[in-house]
């Protein structure tokens, strides 16, 4: 538990504020289609929404207008990233937890038995996750101070990172584990990881009191003031992400808006990237018991408005979603996947091995292999990347904010997805999404505006069908 001194410092998540939602949305309901019209003219010159302006969007149910509107979020989308998917996987570690969420398949009063990986077990799911390609990782943990303490996390960072192997190595970590202080921030920082993720679940007091009965993460203004007690602690790139399903959607979009705001004010710097899961079954809970459930139709919607609202931000979609459902929603704003995920401690092992995984924290619905996965987003005209660079070069914070907007990261993000897919073909890809992926890159090298760069990527491309690897700009 937190110490009282250390609470005394807590500060009140005031920058949430529920009655400016209710009356956004309420004034939202007044706006008239021309207005509407207008907001989706300004959104697509990628300048970003006010928060009215979301809310007005938030409200539309007429189809042309949804049409028109996740026009401009693919016209914006492919305007700041190009046809780039980032890649990655989720790595589940421990699933000890001290927590009682009502809709988390880990929560205490769940009775399976519960393990931590040993660092050896550790190493063994690296490998596999490797061998499917992977250079991203996203750490996963329950959180539990003493099965699961920030010492076991920061070892296994390490472990993961020190693992070579043939053709590569795990080279980015990000972390989603417990809101936390900002000493274990700094540790966190210390050990390279790339972005602190925390989802807020729900923004929603009386709905986080209630979903949260017991445990540390019960306390709305200790989660909901983390991503502070990170940048004060030196990461520079902090995700959000609610969890849909929990409350009113077009409440929570507001919310989590209205917390970029603040983190744009107080640091200059709004979330690197916003994750948008959605509630699945899990054990233990009934999922037909939660009254806010997204519809697929509404979920579209809020991708795209978001994608409208902060267009720099990367938005991550997981596995939680169906195949084909996925590959739409790279149209309407996702700029990052998981791909092959499991989400049980051990799992990619129990997986591999052909045995039943028994404790998963929640169920997925896309459960294609990741070449799988690639072959599609490919066949959809996107281009796969595998890069880790920005971090790694410094370029986090308000540095990549500052080189988004000026329209630069295509002269290092384009070529960068280029060479990390060219090794992913080389390594570890079937002979089929070998022959599309090549294709892509034929198709997205020319689109290398800048002509140096062009060669330089046209060189980097010759020495990776050389032999070498992990070439970046
Ligand atoms: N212990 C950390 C915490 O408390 O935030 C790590 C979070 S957990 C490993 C990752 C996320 O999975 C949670 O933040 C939650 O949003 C999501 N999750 C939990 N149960 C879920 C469910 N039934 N369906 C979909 N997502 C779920």
């Amino acid at each position: 538990m937190v110490k009282t001194e250390q609470k005394q410092q807590w500060e009140r998540a005031d920058f949430i504020v529920e009655k400016e939602i209710e009356t956004l949305l309420q004034e939202a309901q007044k706006t008239r289609v021309e207005d509407i019209r207008t907001i989706i003219d300004k959104a697509r010159k990628a300048k970003g929404l006010t928060l009215p302006e979301t809310a007005a969007l938030l409200q539309v149910t007429d189809k042309s207008l949804l049409h028109d509107i996740y026009a401009a979020a693919k016209e914006v989308k492919s305007r700041i990233y190009g046809q780039r998917v980032v890649i990655f996987a989720p790595l589940y570690i421990s699933d000890h937890c001290v927590n009682n969420c009502v809709y988390c398949g880990y929560k205490q009063d769940n009775p399976f038995k519960r393990r931590k990986l040993t660092q050896e077990e550790l190493a063994e799911e690296v490998k596999l996750l490797e061998n499917m390609g992977h250079k991203r990782l996203a750490l996963e943990a329950g959180e539990h101070p003493v099965e699961c303490p920030l010492e076991y996390i920061l070892e296994s960072i390490g472990t993961i990172y020190s693992l070579k192997f043939k053709n590569g190595s795990i080279r980015r970590i990000n972390v989603n584990i417990a809101a936390t202080t900002v000493e274990d921030y700094k540790r966190l920082k210390e050990a390279q990881i790339g972005t602190y993720i925390l989802f807020q679940e729900t923004y929603h007091r009386q709905t986080y009191r209630e979903m949260h009965p017991t445990g540390p993460k019960g306390d709305y203004d200790w989660h909901t003031t983390a991503h502070d007690r990170a940048m004060q602690g030196g990461i520079d790139d902090v995700g959000f992400g609610v969890l849909f399903g929990l409350y009113d959607y077009k409440f929570e979009v507001l919310a989590l808006l209205q917390h970029a705001r603040h983190m744009e004010e107080r640091f200059g710097v709004g979330p690197h990237t916003i994750s948008v899961p959605r509630l699945r079954p899990a054990q233990g809970m009934d999922i037909n018991k939660f009254p806010h459930l997204v519809k697929d139709e509404e979920f579209a919607k809020i991708i795209a408005i978001l994608r409208l609202a902060v267009p720099y931000t990367g938005l991550i979609l997981s596995t939680r979603e169906r195949a084909d459902f996925r590959d739409r929603l790279l149209d309407h704003g996702v700029s990052q996947i998981s791909a092959g995920s499991c989400t049980g401690v051990g799992a990619y092992k129990e997986e591999a091995d052909s045995e039943e995984s028994t404790s998963v924290q929640f169920d997925v619905d896309d459960h294609r292999s990741v070449d799988a996965v690639l072959a599609s987003v490919c066949a959809s005209g996107y281009l796969p990347s595998y890069c880790t660079a920005c971090y790694r070069q410094g370029r986090t914070g308000d540095r990549f904010m500052a080189l988004a907007k000026a329209g630069e990261i295509h002269n290092t993000c384009q070529p960068n997805a280029i060479l990390t897919f060219k090794e992913y073909l080389l390594d570890y890809a079937s002979p089929e999404t070998r022959r599309l992926g090549e294709e892509v890159i034929k198709k997205h090298l020319p689109q290398i505006e800048n002509p140096k760069i062009r060669s330089l990527t046209e060189e980097k491309l010759s020495r990776i069908e050389r032999g070498e690897r992990d070439l970046y700009f």
